[in-house]
């Protein structure tokens, strides 16, 4: 069996993985800050997350994931505030609509989506026992997190300390701190927060943003655990507070194994709400581009390279969707074959020995390329090397009714990592009623009364129908 290999940004290097408990993954995901609508850059690092959950399923493990959702910071606070809403009534859009999201973009749901308002006792308590193992000190009623006490500061960033004093110097004078690169664990009041404080040991106020991700993961995942994904941009400094609040707190060691994702880019930048340069999933939804297209193209680039997005609604630009969407069309199509073949399979046929060949050997390259650190590109090429070959056969008459039977199958299989195929048609569509419009337009076109021909292709294509006039008659697929 194919060992799984992961690149730990910790440890800088391609490593085995093992879990921690044989047959078991505990994986914590950092999740939205609910302040507006995700874009598509934070959808490419949910769909890497994605991936890989379903590929530790793949190989068997059963997976444990709690993906947080950031309800309380800095925007969420101000934003509420300004139009009049209570934290939690504004959230909640951003919230559901992000849940909404995962779903278009069939992102398996984690075990546990923790809400950082709801687990503001656990922060306190963390924040506790800092205290009491003196890495903290308070200033003006907020309590900081004093770096100088955990030597492994920078590990996983590969920061040196002289360098994070120079490049955070900029934001020095936002706080009291002792050092710059001191972040805080609970901010005390002030008046621009309005309702939303909690009563501390420590003092009226509300957490800071890293405390809730070490709390949290240890709630439902324990002090250690396997795995812990996010963007490249939440290394530094998120994880390494993560790591320094949960190693300090409750003892090492803390994640086995880090994950980052690259980002999604557009014209060479960073997709970022910041930079004004982001679209969400409905903007693209809207634009005439399907869920499975736009999943196709976040999940078709290794997660550690940068992704270009080719996209340009105001010059019609297209380039990256149309790419993704002919790459489905090609599996569609292919897919929409080998169901009509195998209809005409019969119990007792058998498989060609080439065909279990061309199975075997494309099983086992594909299982390999997800090993190798979620080798996406590789497990794709795959698939499209084994859609060539059978075309070829199919074309030449080699591939059985039978064969098509086990192709079919395969691609499911696959598809249980990739998540990009349609559903079977017959689950959704009515089919007698696509088959009684087929049956007309083809009355309508024997009476030469093509305006009413075209009209039922267009009703169909409207409902997602896509038809093909072929030698054996009319064919009808999904789009
Ligand atoms: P946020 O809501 O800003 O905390 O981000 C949620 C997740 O999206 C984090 O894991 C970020 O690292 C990730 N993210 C943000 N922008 C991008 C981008 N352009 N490409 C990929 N991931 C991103
Ligand atoms: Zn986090």
């Amino acid at each position: 069996m194919s060992k799984l290999v992961f690149y730990n940004s910790l440890t800088r290097q391609k490593e085995e993985f093992r879990s921690i408990n044989p047959g078991e993954v505990r994986l914590y995901t950092c999740g939205p800050t609910v302040h507006d609508y995700a874009h598509i850059g934070n959808y490419r690092a949910y769909i890497f997350e994605d991936l890989l959950r379903r590929t530790l399923t793949f190989f068997g493990y059963q997976v444990k994931q709690v993906l947080n959702i950031t309800d309380i910071d800095d925007k969420t606070i101000k934003k509420s505030r300004e139009q009049g809403l209570s934290l939690k009534s504004y959230t909640d859009t951003f919230t559901k609509s992000f849940f909404d999201d995962l779903k278009t973009l069939r992102i398996e749901p984690a075990e546990v989506y923790p809400a950082a308002t709801e687990h503001i006792p656990e922060m306190i308590d963390l924040i506790q026992k800092l205290i009491d193992k003196e890495h903290t000190y308070t200033a003006d009623g907020s309590v900081y997190f004093k770096i100088s006490t955990f030597p492994d500061y920078g590990k996983l960033s590969n920061i040196q300390p002289d360098q994070l004093i120079s490049s955070a110097r900029g934001d020095s004078d936002e706080y009291e701190k002792e050092d710059v690169r001191d972040f805080a664990l609970w901010k005390a009041w002030t008046e621009d927060d309005g309702d939303v404080f909690w009563e501390a040991p420590f003092g009226k106020g509300r957490p800071g943003w890293h405390i809730e991700c070490s709390a949290m993961a240890t709630k439902y995942l324990g002090t250690h655990f396997d795995i812990h994904t996010g963007g490249v941009d939440n290394k530094f400094p998120h994880h390494e507070n993560e790591i320094a609040q949960s190693i300090c707190g409750y003892g090492g060691p803390f994640v086995d194994t880090w994950l980052h994702c690259a980002h999604l880019m557009v014209n060479g930048e960073k997709m970022a709400k910041s930079l004004g340069n982001f679209y969400t999933l409905r903007e693209i939804l809207d634009a005439g581009f399907s869920p499975r297209v736009i999943r196709y193209f976040l999940l078709s680039a290794h997660y550690r390279q940068q992704l270009n997005l080719m996209y340009d609604p105001e010059t019609g630009s297209h380039d990256s969707f149309n790419a993704a969407a002919s790459a489905l069309e090609r599996i569609d199509e292919f897919k929409a074959k080998l169901a009509d073949m195998k209809q005409h399979s019969a119990a007792g046929d058998l498989i060609s020995r080439k065909t279990i060949e061309l199975l075997d050997h494309s099983r086992i390259a594909f299982k390999d390329a997800l090993a190798n650190d979620l080798d996406i590109s590789g497990a794709l090429g795959v698939v499209f090397g084994m859609i060539k070959e059978a075309n070829k056969r199919i074309a030449s008459g080699e591939l059985s009714n039978m064969d098509a039977q086990a192709v079919y199958e395969r691609l499911l299989r696959w598809d249980e990592v990739l998540g990009v195929l349609e559903p079977d048609q017959t689950d959704e569509i009515d089919a007698a009623s696509i088959e009684a419009l087929i049956a007309e337009r083809n009355q309508a076109r024997a009476d030469k009364n093509f305006a009413r021909s075209d009209e039922i292709r267009d009703q169909l294509l409207a409902d997602g129908i896509i038809i093909q006039d072929t030698p054996q008659g009319t064919k009808w697929r999904k789009k």
